[in-house]
């Protein structure tokens, strides 16, 4: 089950820049970054209540934010939804027609798993879904 909105992915050119503008216009502090070798980028969270903005800058030309941002420019990337059960949860949306980028789980950042749903399934919203477990 669907339980929140875990986080906004923003793909981003550089993270640095990009962190000022949240902690100097927004006044919200960046709790830290991290690179995810498995999707080619390095990220950064910040905390908004219970939800989190995640920033991604591209570690290389491959990486799916540089392919994002050569078509779109920087931007949001992706909406990501916090599931207790992320295998049952990909089952249900290919049931009901969603394409699944990950049939599998692959690792995320901050030790969640993590797994997109292919947005030309989903009206155009790449979908993420997160989870904890193992
Ligand atoms: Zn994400």
């Amino acid at each position: 089950m669907v339980e929140k909105i875990d986080h906004l992915g923003i793909a981003v050119k550089s993270l640095e820049e990009s962190i000022a503008f949240y902690e100097n216009v927004l006044g919200i502090k960046c709790q830290g970054m991290e690179e995810v070798v498995s999707q080619k980028v390095r990220t950064a969270f910040f905390h908004v209540g219970d939800t989190h903005i995640e920033l991604l800058e591209p570690t290389s030309d491959d990486s799916p934010i540089a392919k994002f941002m050569s078509k779109n420019g920087e931007g949001i990337h992706h909406v990501a939804y916090y599931t207790n059960d992320i295998k049952s949860q990909l089952e249900q949306a290919q049931k009901a027609g969603a394409k699944l980028i990950h049939k599998t789980p692959i690792d995320g950042a901050g030790g969640k798993k993590v797994a997109f749903l292919h947005p030309k399934s989903t009206h155009g919203v790449l979908t993420e879904f997160c989870s904890d477990e193992k």
